[in-house]
């Protein structure tokens, strides 16, 4: 019997475009204040400092109409306005009042102003592992995404909360495999005697449904920096893998360092009957990539590589193993967002970067090596939407909340969820060698 896919916030154009406007709105300061303040903008290729902000139109989010695709876009409490001027020192004050009880992480695709108060920075599991680490924090208020958030809560003791300060947070990516989706998928392979051959192996950037998913079907979890130990693993248990959600990284990874063939590699378009795939097809395949993509990395161009090339004398390309396959094909260094800060941390004086990752890392990399001449790669990406809901007015919100005994948007999930993802996680922690960074 077949699961009926659930509708998902992400994929409705409706709400991403309100959503988007809203996240470049609050990303430029004016979703409550028209108050320009200094940033970087996405239409230079070099990051630069400064620049004077433009009135946007905005749109009105949360307006109750469809109150599933706004899933947490409308904040359940008194939200103090971007243009308070004591925002900072709010945000001072109630971190003081919280004392060790409260953790903050800070991911590295988050704001300057929301990152200048994480008491650590950050991949998605490295921050999972921070928030495990301290079990004397009561209150991990976490600055990413919903599927870091879940993860640090199956990581973390049942006496800790961790609070993602805006609900809205989550991740176009992890949205792309609804869990009944990928049942449906895995229905499918019982049917055609394929799925006793397949293990299949997640991405961290995923949701815990989808952990907890290959936690039940023998497989793991893997991150940018450990997926090809964790294809070798998968690859000696089983003939196939279905990688879960990023398409990009799996077929980078089995091609590219593993030395798979391009034409093993189909994907399975949850939105097509059989995922648009035919048995031979199927049958054929050594992995079965899951049709999903990060709405960032998937828009680096080869043009961009190009003009990097044309335009930056000696540059060298570094991206993120997260964009198309044809874009890391050009590229001189590939990496997850560790590799890549390590990797320029490590360069000599006056190397030129083009950089290929999200824009907020590429601005803080700029300013922290100014001795280098550092470059976004892309002139049409911006930052992450979603990863830009978190702002200061939401962090000050939920220390404030705290530091009163409030404890707002908790992230809770279900025990048997939990249960089966950390069985998942468990089996990448158990995988030989290199790290398990994102
Ligand atoms: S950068 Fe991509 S993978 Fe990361 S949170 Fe944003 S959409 Fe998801």
């Amino acid at each position: 019997m077949r699961r009926s896919s659930r509708r998902c916030w992400i994929h409705d154009p409706t709400t991403m475009l309100r959503l988007c406007i809203g996240a470049a709105a609050a990303a430029l300061g004016l979703r409550r204040c028209a108050r320009p303040r200094a940033s970087s903008v996405c239409e230079d290729r070099q990051v630069s400092a400064t620049t004077d902000r433009p009135a946007l139109p905005l749109l009105v989010l949360g307006a109750g109409t469809d109150l599933h695709t706004e899933r947490g876009v409308e904040c359940p409490g008194e939200l103090p306005p971007a243009s308070d001027p004591d925002l900072v020192a709010r945000a001072r004050a109630a971190k003081a009042a919280l004392g060790d009880s409260v953790f903050v992480l800070g991911h590295h695709y988050q704001r300057d102003e929301v990152i200048e108060f994480a008491d650590t920075t950050g991949d998605s599991f490295k921050l999972a592992k921070e928030a495990a680490a301290r079990p004397d924090a009561a209150y991990i208020v976490f600055c990413g995404v919903h599927f870091m958030a879940e993860s640090a809560d199956i990581l973390t003791s049942e006496t800790q909360t961790v609070v993602l300060p805006d609900l809205a947070a989550g991740c176009s990516m992890a949205d792309m495999a609804a869990i009944e989706q990928v049942e449906d998928c895995w229905d499918e392979l019982v049917e055609l005697g394929l799925a006793e051959r397949v293990v299949p192996v997640t991405y961290m950037n995923s949701s815990a449904a989808i952990k907890a998913f290959t936690g039940r079907h023998g497989g793991t979890i893997c991150t940018s920096s450990n997926a090809k130990t964790a294809l070798t693993w998968a690859l000696d248990q089983k003939s196939k893998v279905l990688f879960l959600p990023d398409q990009h990284l799996g077929r980078n990874t089995y091609v590219r360092d593993l030395g798979g063939a391009l034409d093993g590699c189909v994907v399975w378009d949850p939105h097509r009957p059989m995922g648009g795939l035919t048995r031979a097809q199927l049958e054929a395949a050594t992995m079965i990539l899951w049709r999903g993509h990060c709405s960032v990395h998937g828009r680096f161009s080869v043009e961009a590589v190009e003009a990097a090339r044309r335009d930056i004398p000696g540059v060298k390309v570094i991206v993120h193993p997260e964009c198309r396959h044809e874009v890391v094909e050009l590229a001189d260094e590939v990496g997850s967002t560790e590799k890549i800060i390590a990797t320029i941390a490590a360069a000599p004086p006056g190397t030129q970067w083009a950089v290929g990752t999200e824009l907020n890392l590429v601005r803080r990399l700029a300013a922290r090596f100014p001795e280098q001449g550092i470059a976004f790669l892309e002139k049409n990406v911006c930052y992450c939407s979603t990863m830009n809901r978190i702002d200061l007015p939401h962090l000050v919100w939920a220390l404030e909340s705290l530091a009163a005994g409030r404890v707002v948007n908790p992230i809770h999930v279900d025990p048997d969820v939990a249960h089966h993802a950390r069985v998942a996680l468990d089996q990448m922690l158990a995988l030989p060698g290199e790290t398990h960074k994102d």
